[in-house]
């Protein structure tokens, strides 16, 4: 099979079958073409994902697929980005038929499940790695950025923190309970939180996405705005599968793992009082922005180290 014929196999069916309006052409020519409405702007992000670095080595390919278009596409909700379409840069040792089929299927449901179409790509032959380019469009002005915390703001999280991190000890076990299972599918299921990032615009002072953990991430919005933060370690959210299998470690779990994709938002008060009910039931407040710059966590893990996933190992 030629890299003509695997992409036409493979990655076309895919881009058919979710196409998104302001897709005006997708793979098949020299490159994309994506209409930009009026008074929107295109958010757009890259991430790469390597065998063995940032996925385990003999990764289910299907999950690879969903998880990958997952990974980079919560960028988007970080940003409060509506998503349009992505490009897809594979490198791959060999063309298998099975591992490529199960991975376009992995990566169609997701495609389909955010609203996001493939718009083309770039095929090579070398370890395995992907590539992901994320399209998406804010209204003019409205994106949520990194830098607008100021003291006084609340610092809130959706969904509970620390399952995906606690997944990794589950991965190779071969008979895993209901927690684990629950918690296993929060690491091979990544669900970009789009209509909440979307729901916040207009609302909160600043956003990230917890993938790298809360207090690296949270690090990231305080450096950005030049300010600091008070962090409850009793207030941060943890699932009941991980309380009942992370036992002493669930909080520290919940704190500087990485992987669970949700958002990290910080709200001056009044927004919080003003946001639709739905929207604020999504959100606990675990802090507050203080004008001193650090991070200071109180509670029961006062003492947890600061920081979370960093590639070159400083921070
Ligand atoms: P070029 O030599 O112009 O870069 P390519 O041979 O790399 O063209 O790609 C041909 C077409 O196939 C392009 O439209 C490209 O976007 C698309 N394509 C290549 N690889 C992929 C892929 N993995 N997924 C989707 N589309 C792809
Ligand atoms: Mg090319």
């Amino acid at each position: 099979m030629d890299e003509f014929e695997l992409i036409r196999r493979y990655f076309v069916p895919l881009a058919r079958a979710e196409q998104h309006a302001d897709l005006l052409l997708g793979p098949g020519d020299d490159a994309a073409i994506q209409r930009l409405p009026p008074d929107t702007e295109l958010v757009f992000s890259v991430d790469t994902l390597v065998e063995g670095v940032h996925f385990p080595r003999d990764y289910p390919a299907e999950l690879l697929g969903w998880r990958s278009l997952a990974v980079a596409t919560s960028d988007l909700a970080a940003m409060g980005a509506d998503p349009v379409c992505f490009t897809l840069a594979l490198t791959l040792p060999e063309a298998s038929p099975d591992w490529l089929a199960a991975f376009a299927r992995g990566l169609g449901k997701a495609a389909s499940c955010f609203g996001i179409s493939l718009a083309g790509g770039d095929t090579t032959r070398g370890a395995l790695t992907l590539s992901l380019q994320v399209h998406g469009a804010v209204p003019a002005g409205q994106a949520l950025l990194r830098n607008g915390a100021s003291p006084g703001d609340l610092v809130c999280v959706s969904g509970t923190l620390g399952d995906a991190g606690e997944a990794l000890n589950w991965l190779d076990h071969p008979a895993p309970g209901d927690n684990a299972r629950q918690l296993l599918e929060r690491y091979h299921h990544p669900q970009p939180r789009l209509a909440l990032g979307r729901a916040l615009r207009g609302y909160a002072s600043a956003a990230i996405d917890v993938s790298d953990g809360l207090l690296s991430d949270l690090g990231h919005i305080l450096e950005a705005s030049g300010v600091g933060a008070t962090v409850d370690s009793d207030a941060v959210p943890l699932s009941a599968p991980l309380r009942a299998l992370g036992g002493e470690d669930a909080l520290a779990q919940a704190l500087v793992a990485g992987d669970d994709y949700e958002l990290c938002v910080t709200l001056p008060p009044p927004a919080w009082k003003q946001l639709p009910d739905a929207i604020r039931g999504r959100l606990t407040v675990i802090g507050r922005i203080v004008e001193a710059p650090g991070l200071e966590v109180t509670g029961s893990a006062s003492g947890q180290a600061t920081g979370g996933y960093n590639h070159f190992g400083v921070s």
